[in-house]
């Protein structure tokens, strides 16, 4: 049994949802004509309150889309220093939108109001125009923390004093919700776009659905075109994300489960230096300095059980729909077997 907590991205397709994607309609969506991706995106898009929604194969390419839509060349975005569209996008807003990116140092991942505020550019010449805030829920390098409907709004209020756009990188935006309990749409209406991955704990192969305004999608239509991301029969993989859209949300409290017991007993080990809070399904802890990171990784991995490394002596564990309570009292085992 090989034990694979480096990703949510780790799971793979069940029965029910080979089931449903070798049974989806299809046609070509590029033409608009796959019942499957249409279904996919509008009911993504009604669940958020949002008018439309846009099918595309990464959540690096629903953000990357997105900002292109909110921004011109020498506009600037507001947003975490460990986010996700800063980070792990291969400098995606430089390349794609001509935009810089003022990052922020938040809590954990989340930034707040004055944050904004405190980070808008002076409306002279000399300055990148501040155009943008994006914002990660939960967010990654945070250790999966997540943001309150409270200050979710507060921000929300900022930027519009400002006229600044809302951006949301929702890829486990669905962690976040089984915690708050809010609404899709009560998040949604605190932001413009939201990209939502089908690929993390939701457990669809592959997918990302962007949701926003008819007319901010039409025009990331367009850009998903240019990037090349205009699909054909789409609804192969975009009747998997309705599948999970389905079948999937409310179990996610269980991966949160097991993300706690993960950290419970990662935290009774004297070597672990610091365990951050486990909010959701992601569990991170850094190494005092008497035990190096590969040493551990390489103890985990001859019990087949895999992490990954995060940043300097940081190591992260995952947990997903393919994660069991079998393998929770496994992992269990090997750790106290570590203490
Ligand atoms: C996974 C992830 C994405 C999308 O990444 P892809 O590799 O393109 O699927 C975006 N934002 C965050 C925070 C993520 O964890």
């Amino acid at each position: 049994m090989i034990i694979d907590l480096r990703s949510d991205t780790a799971t793979r397709p069940t029965l029910g949802m080979k089931e449903a994607m070798k049974n989806a309609p299809l046609g070509d969506d590029c033409f608009g004509e796959d019942p499957t991706v249409n279904a996919l995106e509008a009911k993504t898009a009604a669940l958020f309150g949002k008018e439309a929604g846009l099918f595309c194969p990464t959540g690096t390419m629903t953000n990357q889309v997105a900002i292109k839509v909110h921004t011109q060349p020498q506009h600037e975005v507001i947003c975490d220093k460990t986010s996700h569209v800063y980070n792990y996008e291969g400098g995606g807003i430089a390349f794609n939108s001509g935009a810089s990116v003022r990052t922020v140092d938040g809590d954990r991942g989340r930034i707040n109001a004055a944050h904004v505020r405190d980070n808008i550019n002076p409306g002279n010449d000399n300055y990148a125009i501040t155009s943008l805030v994006s914002l990660e829920n939960t967010c990654n390098k945070g250790g999966g923390s997540y943001y309150s409907l409270q200050q979710l709004s507060e921000i929300h209020q900022a930027a519009k004093e400002f006229n600044l756009g809302m951006h949301l990188d929702g890829a486990r935006v669905f962690n976040a919700l089984a915690e708050t309990g809010d609404s899709p749409a009560a998040l949604g209406h605190c932001f413009d776009s939201i990209s939502i991955c089908l690929s993390k704990g939701l457990g669809a192969p592959v997918g990302s659905v962007l949701v926003s305004s008819k007319e901010f999608i039409r025009k990331a239509r367009r850009i998903r075109r240019v990037m090349g991301g205009g699909m054909r029969q789409a609804g192969v993989i975009a009747s998997a994300g309705l599948y999970a859209l389905d079948h999937h949300v409310e179990r996610l409290k269980d991966d949160h489960r097991r993300a706690k017991a993960i950290g419970s007993a990662i935290s009774k080990l004297a070597f672990v230096e610091e365990l951050y809070p486990v909010d959701t399904n992601i569990v991170l802890f850094r190494l005092g300095e008497q035990k190096k990171s590969e040493d551990f990784l390489k103890a985990l991995a001859n019990d087949n059980i895999k992490a990954v490394p995060f940043g300097k002596q940081t190591i992260r564990m995952v947990t997903h729909l393919d994660f069991t309570d079998e393998m929770l009292e496994r992992v269990e085992a090997v750790l106290i077997k570590m203490a």
